[in-house]
């Protein structure tokens, strides 16, 4: 249930709503919005009598939310939530773009990377310092001496660093070091991981389980909302599907599907989706034409050593040559 506020209702006004809905035992968020103040309630268990909250004074209108996720639908907020990091906004109609390598593996090569995404106008760096990796054989980060050396780049370029939480008992390092946090495709209904995203004043990354449906990411994203973050943009990076061309199929229908139900930004991520760079060049031309709040994309100085994810990155000249036709590709149609 939704409850709207009159224009220019006074904060007595809308305290009185919110001490009723506590009263009655029920959680009441306040959401601002661009012209007016609505509360969401929630934690009701069964419905709530509309009648008695549209007898309160400054009270518009009472709205049924008919989803089964609240603080991130379109019902609750209608006006896209802008998240603004460095020079970036997600959500404003811009598209920046977040690149740098699968995993940082020295400092050299970390340097190198930033250096040239942030030439070719990248606004954020990504890089991961614990990795995710399906066999316990293959590189799985630097660990904390990665999240140092990702805060070198920053103090060297000025680029926000982007990286992945993988953990719990890992969560407050990250935290420390990181500008966003990212929560990888594989722990996505981590739901220990998920609220202790929720407690975090850093904006975070939720990308899509691998074979998420849309209400499962939705929900996944409310967990993270309900314990008082705001600050979420999720990322589509490829489901799996029975083809073999590709690692997996990137759904870019799922953009304005977001878009309706969500007021929440949404990027898209070619590079794990595609898995090989010939497809990623040409799937970030899609992603500029779509409509989407971001691109995230995966360079290496040199593809042909990296420690995980070689075949999907671009070389450093790719990238330059993508974000120029993204640009005018995005300039045309993406907006
Ligand atoms: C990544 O971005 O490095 C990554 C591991 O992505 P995903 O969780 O989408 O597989
Ligand atoms: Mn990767």
């Amino acid at each position: 249930m939704l409850v709207v506020m009159q224009k220019n209702a006074s904060e007595e006004k809308i305290n009185a709503v919110i001490n009723a809905v506590e009263k009655r035992g029920y959680t009441a968020r306040p959401i601002p919005g661009g012209e007016r103040v609505s509360i969401g309630i929630l934690h009701n268990k069964g419905s709530v009598d509309a009648d008695h909250f549209l007898g309160f004074d400054g009270v518009k209108e009472v709205i049924p939310v008919t989803k089964p996720y609240k603080l991130v639908s379109r019902e609750f907020k209608q006006e896209n939530t802008c998240i603004g990091i460095g020079d970036a906004v997600f959500g404003n109609g811009s598209l920046p773009v977040i690149a740098g390598p699968c995993a940082v593996e020295s400092e050299n090569q970390i340097l190198s990377i930033a250096n040239s995404v942030k030439a070719a106008g990248a606004k954020l760096l990504r890089g991961g310092a614990f990795k995710p990796r399906t066999s316990p054989y293959s590189f799985q980060g630097l660990g904390k001496k990665g999240l140092e050396l990702l805060a070198k780049a920053r103090k060297e370029t000025g680029l926000p660093i982007v990286t992945e939480a993988m953990d719990v008992e890992t969560f407050d390092l990250v935290e420390e070091y990181a500008d966003v946090i990212q929560i990888g495709a594989r722990n996505m209904q981590n739901f220990s991981l998920l609220r202790r995203a929720g407690k975090s004043v850093k904006p975070v990354i939720l990308k899509r389980g691998m074979s998420a449906l849309l209400q499962e990411w939705l929900m996944a994203a409310e967990y993270i909302m309900e314990e008082g973050n705001n600050r979420v943009i999720l990322c589509e990076r490829g489901v799996r599907t029975f083809v073999k061309h590709s690692r997996n199929t990137l759904d870019l229908s799922v953009v304005s599907a977001v878009k309706k139900e969500s007021h929440l930004p949404i990027i898209v991520d070619p590079s794990h989706a595609a898995g090989v760079r010939e497809q990623v060049i040409c799937l970030s031309y899609a992603c500029a034409a779509l409509g989407a709040d971001g691109v995230m994309i995966e360079v290496h100085n040199h593809p042909e050593e990296a420690m995980s994810d070689g075949a999907q990155s671009l070389y450093p000249e790719q990238f330059k040559a993508v974000m120029e036709k993204m640009k005018a590709i995005h300039a045309i149609v993406g907006k």
